[in-house]
């Protein structure tokens, strides 16, 4: 008898579900994770009196008790919902661009067109008419997605004109045609930044779906933030006589003749499995842990086809302040120096100052992780790995915080006084997440989400052309919070029913 039923590579948000729902539906698992804790980027670290979330801006998926959407039903099914405490937030965003824009979305269609038109008069019946796009778009994209089949393929090509026809246009071309107002469209399009491409190259679906999945289910925080879904999973695992190994990483996955017979960790201990789910990236997993000799040569072409995608430049910053008395009157910020997209685009690949911002106030409604009368406050810029690859080791520390600098300067134009009232911060580079994660380029949402990833092109990578090896995460399918959860579920039930027949 093999050691194990299946092992699980890496403990991020699919490799803990995955788990999870292959030991709750019976196969004996191993969880296997090179970190000391649950969670790849979903977690959180202590500095001084303030926890720091990692990641997890807003979470989708939850939806209110009487209108549950798809993860909180995931989390119901593990046995873990009630564990769970969601913080709903009432706004999108506020989008801020100094001296040009200033607006907060509120999390309803008709409270968003409000607030523009009260901002930008004369664009209310354009904002109708677009918002109804978005919804149309996104229901049929989720639709097509969840169920697939030749009936719903039918459907779409009957009633799904908009999709169809709208799609897969940059976000930029869609705006471009119901609006003049350059600040309407960046308002409008900053939801880019938890999607990893700027507008003029993101699908409208996936714009179009994010809005919409925010809109209808709301936007959540959760109380002791992503670790706290983390550590629930891996209990709901655990309890169900699952086994984890943390400081273990998995050099190996061993094959014979081109299947899956096990995997060798780091120290040369060898177990024996015949299914291996890989939450691993799905470079690291084909060029690092398989032998060449198992992986596919239409594999290896396809994986050089495809770009890394971007990552991330975050300050964890506790603040010795109240987010009243900085004045967040919301929590999420999207905050671009300039309406020109050129500029945004070229700090994405560039260490001249930050262009564009993410900026959460996690005491808005708070989480947890702050004592009271301060308050913790992240902010991230998306940038590739690159161009901290070229800094020479002796310069990065006076880099890293010159940088930092930049993105505190560009949030005091909307929150002065905030570099004054500064307790504790930690600074994070696309070489930090590399560190943590694994992943090339320190991708925090797998290969960049261009029209060429897009799930209409490829087909359901989790099941690879390796017998028994099986990808869960964001490299086989959508980065982000809500698409890993469930992917991981996916694959499991999937590789569950398939043994089962
Ligand atoms: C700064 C930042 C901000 C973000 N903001 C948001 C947001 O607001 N909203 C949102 O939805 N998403 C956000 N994301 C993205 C989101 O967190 C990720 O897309 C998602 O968590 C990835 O999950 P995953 O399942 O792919 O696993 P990952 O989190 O990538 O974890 C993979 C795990 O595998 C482990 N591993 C790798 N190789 C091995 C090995 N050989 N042996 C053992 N273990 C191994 C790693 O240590 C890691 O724990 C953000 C990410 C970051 C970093």
């Amino acid at each position: 008898m093999d050691d194990y039923d299946v092992i699980v590579i890496g403990a991020g948000n699919a490799g803990l579900t995955a788990a999870a729902t292959l030991q709750r539906g019976g196969a004996r698992t191993l969880l296997v994770e090179r970190h000391n804790v649950p969670g790849g980027c979903g977690t959180s670290f202590v500095r001084g009196r303030f926890e720091f979330e990692t990641a997890l801006h807003q979470l989708s998926g939850i939806g209110r008790e009487g209108q549950p959407n798809s993860l909180r039903g995931l989390f119901t099914e593990l046995g873990v919902a009630d564990r769970l405490e969601f913080v709903e937030e009432h706004d999108l965003y506020r989008a801020v661009v100094p001296g040009a824009l200033d607006v907060t979305l509120p999390a309803d269609w008709t409270g968003a067109a409000e607030a523009l038109e009260a901002a930008f008069p004369g664009n209310l019946e354009r904002l109708k008419r677009f918002f109804g796009l978005c919804r149309e778009v996104a229901m049929w994209q989720v639709m097509a997605q969840r169920s697939g089949g030749e009936r719903v393929r039918r459907a779409l090509t009957k009633r799904g004109e908009a999709l169809l026809s709208q799609g897969l246009r940059p976000v930029t071309a869609v705006l471009d045609e119901y609006f003049d107002d350059d600040r309407v469209k960046t308002a409008l399009g900053a939801y880019w930044y938890y999607l990893g491409q700027p507008p003029s190259r993101l699908p409208f679906q996936e714009l179009a779906t994010l809005l919409y999945t925010y809109v209808e289910f709301k936007p959540f925080h959760v109380r002791g933030g992503s670790q706290a879904m983390s550590s629930a999973v891996l209990d709901a695992f655990l309890a169900a006589g699952g086994q984890v190994r943390f400081h273990t990483a998995v050099e190996r996955i061993m094959t014979r003749d081109g299947a899956v017979r096990g995997v060798r960790l780091v120290g040369g201990e060898e177990l024996s499995t015949r299914e291996v789910v890989s939450n691993a990236s799905a470079v690291t997993t084909y060029t690092r842990l398989l032998d060449r000799s198992a992986v596919p040569d239409t594999v290896r072409r396809d994986l050089s086809s495809r770009r890394i995608g971007v990552s991330a430049f975050v300050l964890h910053m506790g603040l010795d302040a109240t987010p009243a008395e900085l004045g967040f009157g919301t929590s999420t910020h999207f905050v671009n120096a300039t309406l020109d997209e050129a500029a945004v685009i070229d700090g994405l690949r560039s260490l001249r100052p930050a262009q564009s911002i993410c900026a959460t106030a996690y005491d808005v409604h708070p989480i947890g992780f702050a004592p009271a009368g301060a308050s913790h406050v992240s902010l991230m810029t998306l940038q590739y790995a690159d161009v901290w690859e070229k800094v020479a080791p002796a310069g990065y520390a006076r880099t890293k915080y010159a940088y930092a600098e930049t993105l505190i300067d560009l949030l005091e134009k909307v929150t002065p006084g905030l570099r004054d009232v500064i307790e504790e911060v930690d600074v994070a580079t696309p070489l930090t997440v590399m560190r943590y994660l694994g992943h090339p380029g320190g991708a925090i949402y797998g290969f960049d989400q261009d029209a060429t990833e897009s799930w209409l092109f490829r087909d359901d990578e989790s099941t690879t052309h390796v017998p028994g090896l099986h990808l869960a995460g964001a490299w086989a399918g959508v980065g982000g919070f809500q698409p890993t959860l469930e992917a991981g579920a996916r694959v499991a039930r999937n590789l569950l029913r398939r043994n089962a027949a």
